[in-house]
């Protein structure tokens, strides 16, 4: 599996990331026995990259994360793990200082760990992000100053939320970003922002090049929050994949894969075969390429809907 730089961490993560928000059943249910074959297989096919929340699950996606990484007895300096603060299932948002400093002790409790790699400010549309600027972000800065985390980020869906609170930082404070739907087959909108994140030294982590499920045959679950005409457009492109006896997951992730300014590309998976098809699928890209009649087709099919996404968070001041 490729190790690529993470902006200017000096962290070497895996180009395909373990999501581990399935783990939390937010997309089904996963045995433990399903959940610890999948990170173990992980681990053995080279990805060294895992990202969860306590908002997963409602902090279920933590606990068996670290549940599994405990039972592969993975020496810690050999995986980055990354977690994040603010959201919470039951809570809603808190991005207060205090509960970010509270978050951060309660997260390792339920990881096992005594220092996350990257602890992110989770979905920071939904406060106002001035609070992120003046609050949050120096909160995380004492966190690393603290050793519980080496690195900080900031998470969210709007791509305006990157700018907005980078801009307003002092340099250096923000260590990476996740961005997630906005590098994919039917979103590349991410593609604009990165020579801006190059510039301020910020390493970019994608997530969810299938769509949350979108770009798969089983579809997404009832809770994905696209507008019907991107779910139908997404539907018939995995239908048209199917019928000439090609997979869209396979595609879709070796197109997220392509771009090398992305460090890592963050999937969410339940079991060892998921791990295995989408490691294949890298390994793949990698030896022949993807395969261009497929994607120009598949790219015809989703172009009504290319950048088409969804609105989230708070209408901002
Ligand atoms: P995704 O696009 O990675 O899709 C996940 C779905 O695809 C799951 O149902 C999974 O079981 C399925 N899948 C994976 N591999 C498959 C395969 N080979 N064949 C068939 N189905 C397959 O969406 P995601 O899980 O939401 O995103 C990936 C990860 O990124 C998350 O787990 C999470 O860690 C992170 N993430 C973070 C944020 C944020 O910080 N705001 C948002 C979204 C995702």
């Amino acid at each position: 599996m490729e190790l690529r730089e993470l902006g200017g961490t000096g962290l070497r993560v895996s180009a395909v990331g373990f999501g581990a928000s399935p783990l939390g059943h937010v997309f089904g249910d996963v045995p433990r026995d399903a959940a610890r074959a999948a990170v173990r297989r992980a681990l053995d096919l080279g990805i060294n990259f895992f990202d969860t929340s306590p908002y997963y699950g409602g902090t279920v996606s933590e606990s068996v994360l670290g549940d599994c990484l405990r039972h592969a007895a993975v020496p810690r300096d050999q995986v980055v793990v990354a977690t994040k603060c603010g959201r919470y299932k039951d809570e809603g948002f808190d991005f207060s200082a205090a509960r970010v400093a509270r978050s951060v002790d309660e997260s390792l409790a339920r990881l096992g760990l005594d220092y996350v790699d990257i602890l992110h400010a989770h979905d920071i549309e939904f406060t106002s992000l001035d609070q992120i600027v003046s609050e949050t972000v120096p909160a995380l800065r004492k966190i690393k100053e603290s050793g519980k985390a080496r690195f900080v980020g900031i998470t969210g869906l709007p791509l305006s939320i990157y700018p907005y609170v980078l801009d307003r930082v002092p340099p250096g404070s923000v260590d990476v970003i996740l961005s997630y739907c906005h590098y994919g087959v039917n979103d590349t909108s991410l593609v604009d922002l990165l020579p801006y994140l190059k510039s301020k030294g910020v390493g970019v982590i994608t997530a969810s090049p299938l769509a949350m499920g979108l770009l798969t045959d089983n579809g997404p679950p009832d809770w994905h929050p696209a507008p019907e005409e991107l779910k139908s457009a997404c539907r018939a492109a995995a239908e048209y994949c199917s019928k000439k006896g090609k997979s869209i997951t396979k595609l879709a992730m070796q197109y997220s894969l392509m771009n090398n300014e992305i460090s890592t590309v963050l999937v969410g998976m339940n079991s060892s075969k998921q791990v295995e098809e989408n490691v294949a699928a890298a390994l793949e890209l990698s030896t022949s390429g993807i395969d261009k009649e497929l994607l120009h087709e598949v790219e015809a099919i989703l172009e009504p809907v290319k950048n088409m996404t969804w609105p989230s968070g708070i209408q901002q001041a």
